[in-house]
C-alpha cells in the first residue's frame, strides 16, 4: 500500500517535472522566433540628476510580448536564454537598437545590460565596437551594466573583459549592488565605472535602519574609490532624497519614470528643454 502510494507520488512529480521542461522549450522556442523575427522591443527607463531631477540618461530593458501569453518579464527569459545560447543574439539586438535610439538624444547617457554569456565571450568587445561604429555613436555615452555574480566565479576573466570594453572607451557599471555577496574588495579592482545600488536596499531606506546604515556606508564607500553612484528603484521624492543626501549623484525609479517607449523618452526631453528658459529667468530675476 505505501509502496503504491509513494510510486504514484513518484509519477506525479515526474508528470510536474516533465510539465515544467515542456513549458520552458516552448518559450525557448518562442524566444528563438521572436529573437528570428526581431519582435522584442526595448523600453527605456529615465536616469536622472539626484538634485535637478533632470534627465540625463536612460536605462534600455528588453520587453517581450509573447504570441498568446502576453508581456513576459526579462527576469523569467533572459535565464532562459542565457542557458540556450540565445543571450548573444537577444543581446546584440537590445545594443544595436539602444544605440539607434541614443542617437535622437544626443545629450543622454545610455546603458545596457550585459549578461554573463555576452561578457564571458572574447570577441564581445569587437561585436561593441562594431555596433557602435554602425550607429555612429560615440563610446563615451555608452555604459555597459554588468551584474556582481560572474565576476565572482571569475575574477581574471572579468577583469580581462572589463579592459578591453574601457579601451572602446565605453564605461562599465557594477549593477544590482547590494543585492547579493558584493565584495568591496572588487569594487576597486574592476575599474568600474559607476556602481548601481539595488532596489531592494533602496527601498527599506525610510524604514529600515539598518539598510539606511548600509546605503550610507555603501555611498560614502564608493564615493571614498570616485565611483558615481546611480540608486535604483526610487518610488517616493523622499526615498529620492535620502538617497541625494547620502551622496548618490543619480537616481531610477517608478518616480521618475517607468521603463516607457522611445516616443515618450523623446517627448519628455522637449518639455525638459522648453523649460530651461523658465529657470534661467528666474534666477535673472
Ligand atoms: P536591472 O538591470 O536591475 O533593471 C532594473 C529593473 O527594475 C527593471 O526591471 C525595471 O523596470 C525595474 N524598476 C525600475 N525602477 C523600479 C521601481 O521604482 N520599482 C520597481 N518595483 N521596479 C523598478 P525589468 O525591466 O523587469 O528587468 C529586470 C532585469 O532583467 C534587469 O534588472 C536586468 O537584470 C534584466 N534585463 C532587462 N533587460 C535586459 C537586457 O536587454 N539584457 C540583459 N542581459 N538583461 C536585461
Ligand atoms: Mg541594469
Ligand atoms: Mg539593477
Ligand atoms: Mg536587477
Amino acid at each position: 500500500k505505501a509502496k503504491e502510494a509513494g510510486r504514484a507520488r513518484m509519477i506525479c512529480y515526474e508528470t510536474a517535472m516533465d510539465t515544467d521542461r515542456e513549458e520552458r522549450n516552448a518559450l525557448e522556442l518562442d524566444l528563438r522566433n521572436a529573437i528570428e523575427r526581431q519582435e522584442l522591443t526595448v523600453a527605456y527607463q529615465p536616469l536622472v540628476d539626484a538634485v535637478s531631477h533632470q534627465i540625463t540618461g536612460v536605462e534600455a530593458l528588453v520587453r517581450w510580448n509573447r504570441p498568446g501569453y502576453g508581456p513576459v518579464s526579462p527576469d523569467a527569459f533572459i535565464p532562459v536564454a542565457e542557458t540556450s545560447g540565445l543571450i548573444e543574439a537577444l543581446g546584440l539586438l537590445v545594443l544595436r537598437k539602444a544605440c539607434a535610439a541614443a542617437r535622437q538624444w544626443p545629450d543622454l547617457r545610455i546603458a545596457v545590460n550585459v549578461s554573463p554569456g555576452q561578457f564571458r565571450n572574447p570577441a564581445f568587445a569587437d561585436y561593441v565596437r562594431h555596433v557602435l561604429k554602425d550607429a555612429a555613436i560615440e563610446a563615451e555615452r555608452v555604459t555597459l551594466e554588468i551584474t556582481e555574480g560572474y565576476m565572482i566565479q571569475n575574477p581574471e576573466r572579468t577583469r580581462q573583459s572589463i579592459e578591453r570594453l574601457k579601451r572602446l572607451g565605453v564605461k562599465v557599471a557594477l549593477d544590482d549592488f547590494g543585492s547579493g555577496f558584493s565584495s568591496i574588495g572588487y569594487l576597486r579592482q574592476f575599474g568600474f565605472d559607476r556602481i548601481k545600488i539595488d532596489r531592494s536596499l533602496t527601498m527599506d531606506v525610510l524604514t529600515d535602519s539598518h539598510a539606511r546604515e548600509m546605503l550610507q556606508a555603501t555611498v560614502a564607500l564608493a564615493r571614498a574609490l570616485d565611483l558615481p553612484v546611480t540608486a535604483e528603484g526610487i518610488e517616493t521624492e523622499e526615498q529620492g532624497t535620502a538617497l541625494q543626501l547620502f551622496g548618490c549623484d543619480e537616481l531610477q525609479g517608478y518616480f521618475f519614470g517607468k521603463p516607457m517607449p522611445e516616443a515618450e523618452i523623446s517627448r519628455r526631453l522637449a518639455v525638459q528643454t522648453a523649460r530651461v528658459p523658465d529657470r534661467e529667468r528666474d534666477t535673472a530675476a
